[in-house]
């Protein structure tokens, strides 16, 4: 099936033989093993791994491979869209503008190769002030990188608390510039993470979102505004419900609110679009009718251009034709 992925971070697309590809090539040693350095035990270790990780690329060009394989690797599975999260906090050895050009560059060259054609969301770490983020966007907005499509914001919510009001700022610019709006809430934050995000940053999409089944108000609220929810089941399970059978997803679509199926990080995870696709479906035996629906919603949540939104529509029905 020819697939859609909103929500899945550059950052978790390193597999264990590129980081020690890659801390071969900076000199490093690696500081954990093989085996276990793609399993971190929490949010915050994970988050401290990928700074690592992402520091071993020092050159642009490492950067556009990693996006190009990145690309590859999603076309492998059927991916046909993909907006990826690229967080610049992460990458401490390239300068914001090399690598979100360098990370532009890959993604250009994959698609011109009739690869999966991604296109990038610049996010926002959840820890910075408000003034770096206003600064980040008024960036993007002097040299947009050409393969920008939204503004994002990521980060340990646990740790911070509700940030909407400190960036209400710089998503209102990102929304004049005509960035897509979305954010990360509703997972490491409650329900009110979800209230903040819809109050403060005029979101469209919410990524995982699932924490939002604690409060039938905001549930209700998702629906009236027709926000969507992308959601990530193993990465939810890893770090949240400890268990599938204790994940939302079933409620949430039964309620009626859009939800997408998406992989968060999937070299980390050890998942693919398709794995993330199946157990939905396990979920909620939705079928090859589910799938296409999520797809559908995937399409209609999707930051792209509406010639492009045609096209994967085009896609997606040739599809159904065939297998309906
Ligand atoms: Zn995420």
């Amino acid at each position: 099936m020819p697939k859609v992925e909103l929500h899945v971070h550059l950052e978790g697309s390193f597999d264990a033989a590129r980081i020690a590809e890659l801390a071969r090539e900076a000199g490093e040693a690696m500081p954990y093993d093989k085996e276990s350095v793609l399993s971190p035990s929490n949010l915050d270790e994970l988050l401290t791994r990928l700074d690592w990780w992402c520091g071993l690329v020092r050159t642009p060009e490492q950067a556009e491979r990693q996006a190009y394989d990145f690309a590859t690797r999603l076309s492998a599975d059927g991916v046909v869209y993909a907006e990826v999260i690229a967080n610049p906090t992460h990458w401490s050895a390239l300068s914001r503008d090399v690598l979100l050009e360098a990370v532009s560059a890959g993604f250009a060259r994959a698609a011109a190769e009739g690869l999966c054609d991604a296109w990038l969301l610049v996010s926002l770490l959840r820890s910075q002030t408000s003034d770096e983020a206003i600064e980040l966007v008024a960036a993007l907005e002097r040299r947009p990188p050409s393969r920008l499509v939204g503004l994002s914001i990521d980060g340990n919510e646990a740790a911070t608390g509700p940030t909407g009001e400190r960036f209400a700022s710089a998503f209102e610019l990102a929304g004049t510039i005509g960035l897509g709006r979305t954010a990360h809430a509703g997972e490491s934050s409650g329900p009110e993470g979800v209230w903040s995000a819809l109050d403060h940053l005029r979101v469209t999409r919410i990524d995982h979102g699932v924490r939002s089944i604690e409060d039938p108000r905001l549930v209700e609220r998702l629906i009236d505004e027709a926000v969507t929810l992308d959601v990530c089941l193993t990465s939810n399970v890893r770090l949240l419900y400890g268990t599938i059978d204790l994940h939302p997803l079933r409620q949430l679509v039964d309620h009626g609110v859009a939800v997408t199926i998406n992989t968060d990080d999937p070299a980390t995870l050890g998942v693919s679009l398709t794995s993330e696709m199946e157990l939905a479906d396990n979920l909620c035996s939705w079928g090859v009718d589910g799938a296409i629906d999520a797809t559908e919603r995937a399409i209609a949540a999707s930051f792209a251009s509406e010639s492009k939104a045609s096209e994967l529509r085009r896609k997606l029905d040739a599809f159904a034709a065939q297998v309906t």
